[in-house]
């Protein structure tokens, strides 16, 4: 017996601590010789042994008393097999062995999926540094945002191109890129491309420096691993190079590159855009073709450069004399071509046509000369001549070589293509410069038309009405020539006349002793600015008269602009003390809303409306709502055009104020008024 103490045989818990530690840290022959040492110490058996997979064909022994062998399996695959020997086993052995194998089993596979795992992973992680390093790599900026627009991820090619760092991009909205938050793919942001399935467009977008570029964007939706979109994948490339080079393209194809105004090309399309307009409103458009007198002498004598600077200093020209709406083009060479839209009287384009005659008279200074170039324009119209540009142009061209071959003065020279309308162009510049002689010549005279209340049958006032007393054609009624002086802008002289004259006259009867009574000079649209009211001041502070000795008379259609502009012109003559009336009411469109905002004191009812009555019951019931209406809102109301009793008496019970017309007084010169004045009328005192 000895007291050595002996060392308990292993156990398969001891056991298994082993073969654990054996899986983890031994491979291939040693795990092996580890497993069978393992075994044999297990069993207490010299001869143990691990066979590894693939296992030779018949187990060596295993049948015999003297040993015994347990496979170690996985599913159904074999790893190997614990084979012992050397001694004699009992069934406790075996189930020992075979403890020991599934064990081994177990333990081999778990360590075989761990390790796969870690390897699969490594592999993950290296693609991933794989594909952040190709998305690095290429040139293309790519971002991604979530859905709400947020932005996930910002690549070196985003960085580069906006100038942004990944770290001051992410986590922004993608908004912050755009020039214009308003921007066309912005509306629907973005979750409407997620759902389509991606989209490609022409962009613009703002880099940090403040630069706006153009890109090509072509977005894709970014999915989960259920396929849900879960945001979008940006691509951008920037284009304004080509985009620059298309504007480039774009403006040889459209402008002549000498003048930069619009070619012939682009010259059709505008006019006919602009007709489309016309035609809707039913109104008339006139095309202008300019072709330069001298210009190709010049051109031949002083070289080309010279000439190319007289054509752009021309276009210059041109474009600063018309209106923004007008249309302008450098057709070729020394030709031009203008289109106007909105043209109320085809002798409007004759007003045009003068006026670029006229910006020409002064010398061109170009390389040391005194150039001189005229213009010879021929005019088409529309609808009469063509419905479209071509056409226009075509015969406003044949027009112009007309208007050329009058030898007489071609620089001053203006044919329509249609004959008919020359002679009416022809009598209407005869008009104008009749009328321009007039002012000058003290051709111009007016006549007062007495004004009087209804029931008092006293004069209330008179009305001042201009008359043209021509030389040749003796008395000239201002319809034939006022709403010409309004088209070319006459009527702005005609009217500081008429009001000079008619404080004068007023000035004339104050000193004579007679009671003010009130001289109403009618106001077009066109001098209804903002000078008027200081230049009214002025006459009668000049003259030395009250305010109560003057009206304005203003037409409806002068109320249609832009309303507050005239309210404060109304305001600022009101506060003078001058009356103000609203002419020929009823024939216009003003709004009855506003007429409550207009100071004025006397609504004017038109003639159209008195000439009617009693007859025309439409016109009563016309003229006696414009009555009732005036009243309510505290304005006198007077009728015009009165000629017969009836007429005065159906105004006096319909409440009319005041009338004024043939019955009781014709318009009549200063001194015969005064004189009927004097004799025959009351005046209010
Ligand atoms: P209006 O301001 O409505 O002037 C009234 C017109 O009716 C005047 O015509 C007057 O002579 C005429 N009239 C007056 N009573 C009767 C009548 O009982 N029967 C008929 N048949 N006619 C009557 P007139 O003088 O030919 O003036 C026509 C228009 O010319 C004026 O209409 C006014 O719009 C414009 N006008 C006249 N003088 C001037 C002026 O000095 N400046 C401006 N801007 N326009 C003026
Ligand atoms: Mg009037
Ligand atoms: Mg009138």
């Amino acid at each position: 017996m000895s007291d050595t103490p002996v060392a308990a045989p292993p156990d398969l818990i001891g056991s298994s601590a082993a073969v654990c530690q054996a899986v983890l840290r031994l491979r291939g022959d040693a795990l092996h010789a580890e497993l069978a040492r393992i075994a044999g110490e297990l069993l207490a058996c010299p001869r143990a042994a691990f066979v590894a997979a693939p296992l030779p064909a018949s187990p060596t022994g295993a049948a015999s008393a003297d040993a015994l062998a347990a496979d170690v399996m996985r599913d159904a695959e074999c790893l190997g097999r614990y084979e012992i020997a050397g001694r004699i086993f009992d069934a406790g052995d075996r189930r020992q062995l075979e403890g020991l194998a599934t064990l081994t089993a177990t333990l081999l596979q778990m360590h075989g999926l761990a390790q796969r795992t870690t390897h699969a992973y490594a592999q993950v992680e290296a693609q991933l540094a794989h594909q952040s390093q190709i998305l690095d790599q290429i040139h293309e900026s790519v971002l991604t945002t979530d859905r709400m627009g947020y932005i996930t991820s910002w690549n070196r090619g985003a960085e580069q191109l906006f100038g942004y760092s990944a770290v001051e991009a992410v986590g922004r909205h993608i908004l912050f890129l755009y020039v214009d938050e308003m921007d066309q793919e912005g509306a629907d942001f973005p979750d409407a491309f997620a759902e389509q399935g991606g989209r490609m467009m022409e962009v613009r977008r703002r880099k940090k420096s403040g630069e706006i570029f153009w890109a090509s964007l072509s977005l894709s939706p970014l999915r989960d691993l259920d396929d849900k979109p879960v945001g979008l994948i940006a691509y951008l490339t920037d284009i304004t190079e080509r985009k620059q080079a298309e504007e480039r393209l774009h403006h040889l194809a459209y402008y002549q590159e000498l003048t930069g105004l619009p070619n012939r090309t682009l010259f059709a399309r505008l006019v006919d855009q602009g007709l489309t307009s016309v035609q809707r409103n039913e109104g008339t458009a006139c095309v202008l073709y300019l072709d330069l007198n001298r210009f190709k002498l010049i051109n031949g004598t002083l070289g080309r450069t010279v000439g190319d600077e007289l054509l752009r200093q021309v276009a210059q020209r041109f474009r600063s004399t018309l209106r923004d709406e007008d249309v302008v083009s450098h057709l070729a060479a020394d030709e031009f071509a203008v289109g106007l839209f909105d043209v109320r009287q085809h002798f409007e384009a004759t007003t045009v046509a003068q006026k670029l005659q006229a910006v020409l008279e002064a010398p061109f200074q170009i390389g040391g000369h005194d150039l001189r170039v005229g213009a010879s324009v021929g005019i088409s119209v529309y609808p009469q001549d063509g419905h479209d540009a071509e056409t226009l142009l075509r015969v406003a061209d044949i027009a112009m070589q007309r208007a050329k071959e009058r030898v007489d003065n071609p620089d001053h020279s203006v044919a329509f293509y249609r004959g008919d309308m020359n002679e009416g162009m022809q009598q209407r510049m005869q008009i104008e410069s009749g009328l321009r002689h007039a002012l000058g010549h003290g051709e111009l005279l007016l006549h007062y038309q007495p004004k009087f209340e209804i029931g008092s049958a006293r004069l209330v006032g008179a009305e001042a009405l201009v008359r043209w007393l021509h030389p040749q054609r003796g008395m000239v009624p201002p319809i034939e020539f006022i709403p010409l002086a309004e088209s070319t802008g006459l009527i702005v002289q005609v009217g500081e006349w008429v009001l000079e004259q008619a404080c004068a006259q007023a000035a004339i009867w104050q000193r004579a002793g007679l009671p003010p009574f009130r001289l109403a000079v009618n106001v077009s649209a066109r001098e209804f600015t903002a000078s008027l009211p200081g230049r009214v001041a002025e006459t009668l502070k000049r003259y030395r008269i009250d305010a109560s000795w003057l009206e304005l008379e203003i037409t409806e259609s002068t109320l249609m602009h832009d309303i507050d502009y005239v309210i404060g012109i109304m305001d600022h003559i009101s506060a003078l003390g001058v009356a103000l009336s609203l002419d020929d009411f009823g024939t216009g469109y003003s709004s009855l809303s506003y007429l409550k905002r207009f100071p004025i004191d006397t609504l004017k009812i038109d003639r159209s409306f008195t000439t009617g009555i009693p007859a025309d019951t439409s016109d009563c019931a016309i003229a006696s709502t414009i009555i009732s209406m005036g009243r309510k809102l505290g304005h006198r109301v007077i009728a015009e055009g009165v000629e017969t009793l009836e007429q005065m008496e159906f105004l006096r019970q319909a409440g009319c104020d005041e009338v004024q017309g043939y019955l009781y007084g014709k318009p009549l010169p200063a001194y015969e008024f005064e004189k009927a004045l004097r004799e025959n009328w009351l005046l209010v005192a």
